[in-house]
């Protein structure tokens, strides 16, 4: 692995490291890219097959939701079928250890992730999730949480014959959503604060496949810049940036491993 990477890169991974190791306060943001290393798709890339006539507007927002609420939930079991297999990739399971690391250090990590999966989960790390959990279900109407299928009744291999059943809510009748953060919709408070919190109070802001122009990320490394921190952002096509301090061109699941390995060695 070490022999793909250009010496200019590892460098910057060392030098990455090195900041790391040197400060005791850090906030991860993790987005699409981490994922889609894990194959899952983001919404950027094209809908094909059942899906390929719809857009973002028909699937994925209050008012698709109000007006066909079985096509949004087939849409969303669809997404469960597709994701149910995916298995955590090297920059996950790195960031776990890191976690788990620090535990006996005096070293805070706080993982923020936009991803709707659990694969952060499933390596082990704990995580804040701003965009809502996919495995989750809630009331259109009263918000009441609700417990959907499991996991394990999702075969991806079974992609057509989804389950496109809705299901009411037993208190009030209402539909039951994911609880997935739709465009247009406000992010949770609470896990929203927590990110604030840790990016205004970070020493480095660490981003991982996701673009640090883009809203709420945006806002999050702008927040940590101002208040004093260094970003340093893992993204294989990095956006044109100036907040930017160390920019790490590659796959987080290439760089990750590596990182962490020197950090632990520091
Ligand atoms: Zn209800």
């Amino acid at each position: 692995m070490l022999a793909e990477l250009s010496p200019a890169l590892i460098a910057e991974v060392e030098l990455a490291a090195k900041l790391l190791t040197s400060k005791q306060h850090i906030c991860i943001l993790t987005g699409a890219g981490i994922s889609a290393e894990s194959g899952i798709p983001t919404f950027r890339d094209k809908q094909t097959g059942l899906w390929e006539n719809y857009g973002v507007e028909d699937l994925a927002t209050p008012e698709a939701f109000t007006r066909d609420p079985k096509l949004v939930w087939s849409w969303y079991q669809w997404r469960r079928q597709l994701v149910a297999d995916k298995k955590p990739n090297p920059a996950h399971v790195a960031l776990a250890q890191w976690q788990y690391h620090t535990q006996s250090s005096n070293q805070s990590l706080t993982l923020i992730t936009q991803n709707v999966d659990d694969l952060h989960e499933q390596a082990g790390s704990m995580v804040t999730h701003l965009h809502g959990n996919l495995w989750h279900n809630r009331c259109s109407q009263c918000e009441t949480a609700c417990q959907g299928q499991s996991r394990a009744s999702y075969h991806s291999e079974d992609t057509i014959n989804f389950d496109d059943t809705l299901m009411t809510c037993p208190h009030c009748g209402g539909y039951i959503r994911p609880d997935i953060v739709w465009f247009g919709e406000a992010l949770p408070v609470q896990a929203w604060q927590t990110a604030e919190d840790a990016a205004a109070n970070c020493e480095v802001f660490l981003s991982i496949g996701t673009s640090s122009l883009v809203y709420p990320a945006a806002g999050l490394a702008q927040l940590a810049k101002q208040n004093g921190a260094k970003i340093i952002e893992i993204n294989p096509n990095p956006t044109p940036n100036t907040i930017v301090d160390i920019t790490l061109a590659e796959k987080a699941g290439v760089i990750m491993p590596l990182l962490i390995q020197k950090i632990t060695a520091l």
